[in-house]
């Protein structure tokens, strides 16, 4: 197989079983082997999406949502969103969300913007955001025809391990981008204190259908590069805290952002710093300039 990010055709096969389909504890019938690339370091499997799957609203159910409770369940996720990019890069400029969802995001950024973009194949949430006055388009391709080198800022989280081309869908959002602007583009990434702490257990849960890629510092950083884009950094981000490996642990699957009464607010911020720091962190983003 060849990395559709740097082309090598080297992989070496880093997982084989079961993996998830859809959220915790749904789980393919059978045995999916996940491939690394030995130049890259990208992670990936074969069985790509069909792109229409996700239009449907199949997938947020799927994923246990659906678009009436879509703000209760992402409104809480946007001030982590906004420790990532900051506040002060969206005042009187074009933004673009690229799998904006619901449009939490949006909604929190639009009132300092000019103008809104957001890109989501779901069409039932496109519908109700074009109601807030979103541009809204199903994919970037078609908001091209609209915003070809105009968008100031674009921010996308949680949808580049999705798409079947990463480095495509850099070259998209470079397309989109005009001269001097940015993208602020965040994954989750193999994250090794989990998969030792945890071994298949976390694989199991790590490697999934719907994530078609896990991509590491290199490979985001290659499919920005190989784009166009320049000034290029990737930061880890700790996303879930100490809390959430011990209950793991103890119970045997993820329990998010919990709190253990043994573990202080202290101890938790440090080892969420030291992940960062050490490159063993659960997200990373990069940042970068066309
Ligand atoms: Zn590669």
């Amino acid at each position: 197989m060849e990395c559709r990010i740097c082309g090598c055709r080297k992989s070496e096969v880093i997982y084989k079983g079961i993996i998830r389909d859809g959220s915790f504890g749904n789980y393919t019938k059978n045995d999916v082997e996940m491939h690394q690339c030995l130049d890259c370091g990208a992670i990936y499997h074969e069985n790509s999406r069909d792109a229409q799957f996700y239009e449907s609203s199949e997938y947020r159910q799927k994923m246990g949502e659906e678009a009436d409770d879509y703000a209760s369940l992402h409104d809480k996720e946007v001030l982590e969103k906004l420790t990532i990019t900051g506040t002060d890069i969206f005042r009187d400029k074009t933004i673009a969300d690229i799998g904006c969802g619901g449009g939490s995001f949006l909604d929190f950024v639009a009132g300092a913007a000019s103008q809104v973009l957001g890109i989501e194949p779901t069409e039932a949430y496109r519908k109700k955001l074009e109601k807030r006055g979103y541009h809204m388009y199903a994919y970037m391709e078609d908001a091209l025809k609209d915003f070809e080198g105009s968008v100031d800022v674009i921010v996308s989280f949680d949808v580049i391990e999705h798409v079947e081309d990463p480095r495509r869908f850099m070259e998209e959002c470079y397309s989109l981008c005009r001269k001097g602007g940015r993208i602020i583009i965040g994954t989750p990434t193999e994250q090794p204190v989990m998969r030792i702490a945890l071994g298949e257990e976390y694989d199991r849960f790590l490697f999934s259908t719907q994530h078609l890629w896990v991509l590491n510092k290199e490979s985001l950083r290659l499919s920005a590069e190989l784009a166009g884009f320049r000034n290029i950094e990737i930061k880890y981000r700790q996303r879930y805290g100490l809390g959430n490996l011990v209950s793991w642990l103890k119970y045997r699957k993820p329990m998010g952002n919990v709190s253990c009464p043994y573990i202080s607010e202290h101890v938790s911020k440090g080892w969420t710093a030291d992940t960062e720091e050490r490159g063993m962190a659960d997200y990373i983003v990069a940042y970068a300039e066309k």
